[in-house]
C-alpha cells in the first residue's frame, strides 16, 4: 500500500513538472530577424548579388509566449498592390507576442524594386512576376534568387501559408480569395478551414495546378505541395488604400490566426461564399483607349458588352463581350489598353459548394 501511495505522490508532482518544462517557446529566425520566446525582431532577407543586383526583403518575426505552429504571412510579391502590404504593415505593429501561440512570419514587401519604381506586375529589375518563378534558382536573376530564398527561409520554416494580393495600379478588383485543393484530404480541410475563416465572400476553386515541387510557380502553390495547408487573398484596387479593403485583410488574419488556435478569440467564417469554379481573362487584341461598361463585382451574363476600344482618333476599332456569365473579379481602371492586356477577369460561379 505504502509502495503504490509513493508513486501516485511522485506522478502527482511529475505531471505539473512537465507542462513547465514546455512553457517556453524556443527562439526563431528568418533571414536576419531573430525573435526570443515572446518577442518581435526585425530584419532582412538578403538576397545575394549574381547576374544582377542584390536585394533586401524586409521579414519580421514575432514569436508567441507559447509554442505551436508557424504561420507565413507574405505580401506585396507585386510592389504596388498596396492595400495588403499596408494590411501586413497594420498586422506588424498590432500582434502582441504575448497572445501568440506559435511564431508568425510577416513579410510584407517582397517586390521592393516594385514598390520603389511604382512598377505594376513585374519586377523591374529583371522584367519577371514575382509570383511566377518559384521555388526559385539560386543562380538565376533576382526574382529568381528571391523566390529561392522565400522557399528556403519562409516556405520550407512555416506550417500554413497566405499569400496576399489585390487589384494592381491598373486593376479595379472586388475582394476575393483563392482555395487550391491538393487531392489530400487532411491538408484540404485544413486549407478550407482557413479561407471560410478568413471571411472573404466570393472563393475561386484553383484545381489543376503544377504538382511538380521543382516547378510549382507560384508561392501559395509551393506551399501546397509541400504539404502546408496554405490559400491566396486579394483586396484592395488600382492604387488605392481604403480602409474597408485593408480591414478585410487584417481581421481576415486575426480571424484565420483564430481557427488555427494561434490567437485566443473566436473565428468569423464566412457561412455562404460565392464559389468560383473558374476564372475567365478577356485580353485585348490591340492597341487602343478603353471606356469601361462594367465595374468590378458587376454580374453579366455571356455576350454583354464589357465597354469600348476606341483609337486615337475616338473611332471605335472594338467593343469587348462577356465570353462566359459570371462576375467581374476585376476590370481595366485606366485608358490605356495595349495588346495582350486584361480587360477583365470573369469568375464563373460553381454549381455546386465543393
Ligand atoms: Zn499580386
Amino acid at each position: 500500500m505504502m509502495r503504490s501511495r509513493h508513486l501516485l505522490l511522485a506522478s502527482a508532482f511529475l505531471t505539473p513538472y512537465f507542462c513547465s518544462f514546455s512553457y517556453a517557446q524556443a527562439p526563431f529566425a528568418a533571414g536576419t530577424a531573430s525573435a526570443a520566446s515572446g518577442q518581435k525582431a526585425t530584419g532582412y532577407l538578403a538576397v545575394p548579388a549574381g547576374v544582377d543586383a542584390a536585394t533586401n526583403i524586409p521579414v519580421v518575426v514575432v514569436n508567441g509566449a507559447k509554442p505551436g505552429k508557424v504561420l507565413a504571412l507574405v505580401s506585396g510579391a507585386h510592389g504596388t498592390e498596396y492595400a495588403s502590404i499596408i494590411a501586413i504593415e497594420k498586422l506588424i505593429s498590432d500582434l502582441d507576442p504575448a497572445q501568440v501561440t506559435g511564431t508568425v512570419i510577416l513579410v510584407p514587401l517582397v517586390n521592393v524594386p516594385s514598390f520603389e519604381q511604382k512598377v505594376p506586375h513585374v519586377n523591374p529589375v529583371d522584367g519577371k512576376s514575382m509570383n511566377r518563378f518559384y521555388p526559385g534558382k539560386a543562380d538565376g536573376t533576382q526574382t529568381e534568387r528571391a523566390s529561392f530564398l522565400i522557399t528556403k527561409e519562409i516556405v520550407d520554416r512555416c506550417d500554413y501559408l497566405i499569400d496576399y494580393h489585390g487589384g494592381d495600379l491598373d486593376e479595379s478588383l472586388r475582394p476575393y480569395a483563392y482555395w487550391g485543393p491538393t487531392g489530400r484530404e487532411a491538408q484540404d480541410r485544413v486549407s478550407k478551414e482557413m479561407v471560410l475563416a478568413f471571411g472573404l465572400d466570393h472563393i475561386i476553386i484553383w484545381r489543376e495546378r503544377p504538382t511538380d515541387p521543382a516547378a510549382t510557380r507560384y508561392l501559395d502553390n509551393t506551399a501546397s505541395v509541400r504539404g502546408k495547408p496554405s490559400i491566396v487573398v486579394e483586396a484592395g484596387h488600382a492604387g488605392t488604400v481604403e480602409t474597408d479593403d485593408v480591414a478585410l485583410l487584417v481581421n481576415g488574419t486575426l480571424s484565420t490566426m483564430r481557427v488555427l488556435k494561434m490567437l485566443p478569440g473566436q473565428p468569423h467564417p464566412i457561412e455562404n461564399p460565392v464559389w468560383l469554379e473558374k476564372v475567365v481573362d478577356v485580353l485585348a487584341d490591340q492597341l487602343g483607349i478603353f471606356y469601361p461598361l462594367v465595374k468590378r463585382g458587376t454580374y453579366v451574363e455571356a455576350g454583354m458588352r464589357l465597354g469600348t476600344v476606341t483609337d486615337f482618333f475616338g473611332k471605335t476599332i472594338s467593343e469587348p463581350r462577356a465570353p462566359v456569365a459570371g462576375i467581374i473579379l476585376h476590370v481595366n481602371a485606366v485608358p490605356t489598353l495595349k495588346k495582350g492586356d486584361n480587360i477583365a477577369n470573369i469568375g464563373v460561379v460553381a454549381v455546386k459548394a465543393p
